[in-house]
């Protein structure tokens, strides 16, 4: 039931409302994207709403592990992401403290992109399916109105409102308080903080290296044009407090490895590709509903070693687009919506989002993390295993 003041001002928002939509996305990240031009594709009036302008860089390994390109085909982007040439990436290299290394085959061929262009890349395609895309609008309240939804933004510090048929939230981990997925910092949890940067002058086999050390690991991907991406995982409490640049994190984790100080010793960071985020909440079970649908990191976010943040949140589009579409057609009801969507992405993405959590939790633990180490290297078979493991299954129609 909702309240006298909830509704007046549900009413007077209907009043200044600025353009009607059947589909509003929230977040044009890649899961976002993905969804409109999917539903702007079927003919539905989308909107595409983000708080940032783009391009822009973004905390991110920038590795899209292979079973991406199952969903890509299915959500008819393959040949709009193979177009920007990615770097074809078979195999990982990890790289512990003490100087132990282990190379793995991946199940697949990776690509190693930049989210610059890759995030543009769907940006242009769901504006090509006839999605309206509104960046630099910060949605900072959902309520339900006449058939639908209420959406207050705001945009250069002005209130904008929209009304939409349907909403669905795809803003990634750090969905504000009040607003749908909203997740609280669990307490006794350990606070991560996530940052990148494009290094040159880093000669770099086709393979992603991971590199771990006290507090975190990094991951070093080609993503052309000679350029390197590093990002790293860093538990808050064990890096030095204040405010920091991301090239002075970047420096302390490579003190804390010596193959990586040596590996970085020569390169050089690209000027303006630098970001940081904060906190970053890794999830070990999906949240896929909360008012409206949720898709991916803010459905759940996978621990960033697995290199599966990406693919998931693809693949949750690729779930939520035809559900979406069969609501909006009148064939299924919104209680429909939500158990179909709930059990697709479960049975999907329990098992990778368990076992990364597992893996997250044993690197936080020294004496845990170097038997986990010892056992990799003396048994590579089940080191593929676990990766294998890690994966979401290719897409099936
Ligand atoms: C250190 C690190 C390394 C990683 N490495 C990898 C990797 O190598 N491979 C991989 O697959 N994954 C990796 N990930 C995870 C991956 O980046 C995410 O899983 C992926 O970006 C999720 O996409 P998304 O579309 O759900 O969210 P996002 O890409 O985060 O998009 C969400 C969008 O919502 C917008 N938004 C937020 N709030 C609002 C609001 N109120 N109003 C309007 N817009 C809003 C944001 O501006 C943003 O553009 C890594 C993550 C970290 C932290």
């Amino acid at each position: 039931m909702r309240s006298s003041s909830a509704k007046r001002r549900a009413e007077t928002a209907v009043k200044a409302v600025e353009a009607s939509f059947d589909a509003a996305v929230l977040g044009a990240g890649l899961a976002g994207s993905s969804l409109a031009g999917a539903l702007a594709g079927k003919g539905w009036r989308t909107l595409l709403l983000d708080r940032q302008t783009f391009p822009r860089h973004k905390v991110c390994g920038e590795f899209l592990s292979p079973e991406a390109q199952s969903t890509l085909q299915a959500l008819g982007l393959y040949e709009t992401v193979a177009a920007l040439k990615p770097c074809l990436i078979p195999q990982t290299r990890m790289v512990f403290d003490g100087g132990a290394e282990l190379g793995l085959e991946l199940p697949g061929t990776a690509w190693g992109l930049s989210r610059y262009e890759l995030d543009g890349a769907l940006h242009r395609a769901a504006g090509q399916a006839g999605a309206v895309l509104e960046t630099g609008t910060a949605v900072t309240a959902i309520y339900p109105g006449a058939d639908g939804y209420i959406i207050e933004a705001k945009r250069s510090g002005k209130p904008v409102r929209y009304r939409a048929r349907t909403v669905i939230a795809a803003w990634g981990a750090n969905a504000g308080p009040g607003l749908p997925g909203f997740r609280p910092q669990p307490r006794g949890r350990r606070a991560y903080l996530g940052v990148k940067s494009h290094f040159r002058g880093l000669e770099i086999e086709p393979a992603v290296e991971m590199y771990f050390f006290r507090g975190g690991y990094l991951g070093l991907c080609p993503v052309g044009d000679g350029t390197v991406n590093a990002a790293a995982l860093l538990e808050q409490g064990a890096f030095a407090k204040g405010s920091r640049s991301v090239t002075a994190y970047l420096e302390e984790a490579a003190g804390r490895n010596p193959k990586l100080a040596l590996r970085l010793a020569g390169a050089v960071p690209v000027e303006g590709t630098q970001a940081a985020v904060a906190p970053v909440r890794l999830a070990v079970r999906p949240r896929t509903w909360d008012t409206v649908p949720l898709l991916g990191d803010a459905a759940a976010m996978i621990a960033p070693l697995c290199g599966g943040g990406m693919s998931m949140a693809l693949r949750s589009s690729a779930l939520c687009a035809p559900l979406a579409d069969r609501y909006l057609q009148g064939d299924i009801d919104i209680a429909g919506w939500e158990r179909e969507y709930a059990h697709a992405v479960r049975s999907e993405f329990d098992g990778p989002l368990r076992l990364g959590g597992m893996l997250q939790g044993l690197l936080g633990m020294p004496a845990a993390a170097g038997l986990a180490k010892a056992a990799a290297m003396l048994a590579p078979g089940l080191a593929q295993g676990l990766v294998r493991a890690t994966r979401l299954k290719p897409f099936r129609t």
